[in-house]
């Protein structure tokens, strides 16, 4: 495979009370919209976004998510949808409203937004939606056709929200050009099925480097709700650097190791950029990396409040076996681990995470 793909949406907006602008950016979109979002969502923002639409001549109607982003919640949001007949679907809020808008588009055609009010993991920007059952378990991992026509970000709205949703965007973030570059070196496939380009490991880079220079400054200030360009750096590196970074670049062991990590009940409390962590820190083990360039990217993850330890994500002295079930998960036969450039076995990530949580242990006694 020698063909290089490189996609993304045509439009990105992100500030502080972006959210005013919607109608602007979505005018050219259509004449009518469905914003579906949760109730505490909707409460928050609902208003300024029916107004918003509403200012430039869009018709909107507000829809109550049902909170999971399944095929009983999707077939109802596309018989919402249906009635109203609206150009425009808008998922607002988190990734489960958001995901389920991206899947109810690809049944009714017309135009989606994406909207999202924390900046906690990539997806908001991607072709990627996550179906689960009713009850919440992980069915699979879909990837559309199209992107959303628009990505649209208020930073104020993000300042606003729990800074460990925030601290697990950087997380999720911090592994996407560790994974991106594994893969371009080993030549896999990205989630389009094809090569990557040089665009994509570049904007990859970018966003670890965002990180890396606004990471701190940025939580300290979400922490006091505020707004700094340290903010507005690291919301663009975890949403639209990272979305692009991960889609067009190419996965490889930290995603899989967080979905080794996902097996374990335990770890159900922490949140996906909390295990990604762990995963891109065992990731950089694997690759072999020299000490020193493992205990800075571990240190600067504990220093913005990301887990560097097992009992960090719930696994409080976890044993061989239970170590196994998330090494034999992450190496499942379809997994992105196998992207990396060199042969990576069950024993091999077992071993990782015993060294993970030492040079976390390591770090907190520093
Ligand atoms: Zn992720």
């Amino acid at each position: 495979m020698t063909t290089r793909v490189f996609r993304s949406p045509p439009a990105y907006v992100q500030g502080r009370n972006s959210i005013d602008e919607l109608g602007t950016h979505a005018e050219p979109l259509g004449e009518t919209a469905l914003v579906l979002g949760d109730e505490f969502v909707l409460d928050l923002v609902g208003g300024r976004v029916r107004d918003s639409l509403e200012d430039v001549g869009i018709d909107a109607t507000l829809e109550t998510f049902g909170g999971e982003c399944s095929v009983t919640e999707i077939d109802r949001v596309v018989d919402v949808h249906a009635e109203h007949e609206a150009d425009v679907l808008v998922g607002l809020g988190g990734g489960k409203a958001i995901d389920t808008a991206r899947a109810a588009r690809e049944h009714v055609g017309g135009a989606l937004v994406s909207l999202p009010t924390i900046a906690s993991t990539d997806a908001p920007t991607s072709s990627v939606a996550v179906i689960y059952t009713d009850s919440g378990e992980f069915v699979e991992f879909h990837v559309y056709e199209r992107h959303p026509d628009l990505v649209l970000i208020d930073t104020a709205v993000v300042a606003e929200a729990p800074t460990r949703l925030f601290r697990g965007g950087i997380g999720d973030a911090l592994a996407t050009w560790f994974e991106a570059d594994a893969a371009f070196r080993s030549g896999a496939t990205t989630l389009f099925g094809t090569r990557s380009t040089r665009t994509a490991q570049e904007i990859a880079k970018l966003a670890y480097t965002t990180l890396r220079e606004h990471g701190r400054p940025a939580v300290e200030a979400v922490d006091r709700d505020a707004v700094t360009e340290s903010v507005e750096a690291v919301v663009e590196a975890n949403t639209l650097l990272s979305g692009l970074g991960f889609e067009s670049g190419g996965l490889a062991a930290a995603h899989a190791i967080h979905n080794g990590l996902t097996q374990l009940e335990e770890t159900h409390d922490a949140t996906h950029g909390e295990k990604v962590t762990i995963g891109t820190i065992a990731q950089l083990v694997l690759e072999g990396r020299d000490d020193p360039f493992v205990e800075d990217v571990a240190g600067f993850a504990a220093a913005v409040g990301l887990p560097t330890t097992l009992a960090e994500i719930g696994l409080d002295d976890p044993g061989h076996e239970v170590r196994t079930t998330v090494a034999e998960a992450a190496c499942a036969e379809d997994e992105t681990i196998h992207n990396e450039p060199f042969e990576v076995t069950p024993a091999d990530v077992r071993d990782a995470l015993l060294a993970v949580d030492a040079i976390g242990h390591r770090l907190d006694g520093r």
